[in-house]
């Protein structure tokens, strides 16, 4: 599993309709006047670091960051609705919530429920979004719905969560549009079968940007893990991960967004927004879209030539 501290799922059956309940209560009841984030690198800046609440930030145009220090959950608003990419886990959905409300926004806008993948730390809250915004659609790569399905993406052996049945299967290269957004689905599985990247445009000082939402690209290397060769859990996950490297080359990417803070430098770019001054909007940055690509295509080719020694295949 790609976040070693993730909590676990935890709410029983019977606690979770009490939980949202008070939930939307405390939602509806918040003082949302202009909040400004005052919280600039709380959490983040060490791997170490808890994954805590942290304010929302828009980072560029119509996107905005509601999720925590290190795992993320990207709000993109329209002027017919929202988009909610990644529920983030069980325990920690209430935060994302709330950090809609904070950035301003109105929940019941929140039209389309998406994710980059079915790792609990990413999904484990859908079904109680699912639950809170009854009318928001769910939609997946097929590959994600079997698993929401099932509660359970097995490709790590290890990552369970609360049943989702979805609303709408996307295609690759088939797009959402709402509010003059489109959204693009590309399917880049390997770290999970159904690993969804998103594409869409951004205007920022009167320039367009491509945007890339990495759907996440790390291996099962963590002890315990099926590894890469003979993985019974996901046979296929070899040319996947093949496939899914030039896919992820293939897209034009000037805006680098992914669901790890760190990886995004979240909080020094946010700080940099916040100050103003800039030429070009900080998250415009299509050296670490590469950057990204190729460190994990260097860590998938490193670990599968250790598995290929480790077996005598060379
Ligand atoms: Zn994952």
């Amino acid at each position: 599993m790609d976040l070693s501290n993730s909590k676990k799922f935890g709410f029983s059956f019977s606690v979770k309709p009490l939980f949202w309940a008070i939930l939307l209560i405390s939602v509806f009841t918040m003082n949302v006047s202009a909040q400004v984030s005052t919280d600039l690198g709380i959490g983040v800046g060490s791997p170490d670091n808890d994954n805590v609440p942290r304010d929302p930030d828009q980072l560029i145009d119509n996107i905005w960051w509601v999720g925590h220090s290190k795992v993320g959950s990207f709000l993109i608003t329209t002027p017919e609705g929202h988009f909610l990419m990644d529920a983030t886990s069980t325990e920690e959905a209430h935060d994302v919530i709330e950090n809609v409300v904070k950035a301003g926004f109105h929940l019941r806008d929140i039209k389309y429920l998406i994710n980059t993948h079915a790792h609990a730390e990413h999904t484990g809250g859908l079904a109680g979004f699912k639950q809170l915004l009854p009318h928001a659609k769910v939609i997946t790569t097929k590959e994600t719905a079997e698993q929401l399905a099932s509660g359970d993406a097995d490709e790590m052996g290890n990552t369970k969560f609360e049943p989702v049945v979805v609303d709408g299967i996307i295609a690759d290269n088939e797009s959402l549009t709402l509010g003059g957004v489109t959204l693009v689905a590309h399917h880049t599985p390997g770290h999970a079968k159904g690993v969804t990247t998103w594409s869409m445009q951004v205007t920022d000082k009167g320039n367009v940007y491509d945007v890339v939402f990495m759907g996440g690209m790390g291996t099962p290397n963590d002890e315990g893990e099926p590894g890469l060769l003979n993985n019974e859990l996901y046979p296929n996950i070899v040319s996947d991960f093949e496939k899914s490297f030039k896919t992820l080359r293939s897209l034009a990417c000037d805006v680098f967004m992914t669901y790890r803070a760190l990886s995004i430098n979240l909080d020094t770019k946010v700080a940099m927004v916040k100050q103003g001054g800039n030429q070009v909007n900080p998250f415009v940055d299509p050296q670490s879209c590469k950057a990204y690509i190729d460190l994990y295509e260097n860590r998938y080719l490193k670990q599968l030539a250790e598995e290929r020694r480790a077996a005598g295949m060379n």
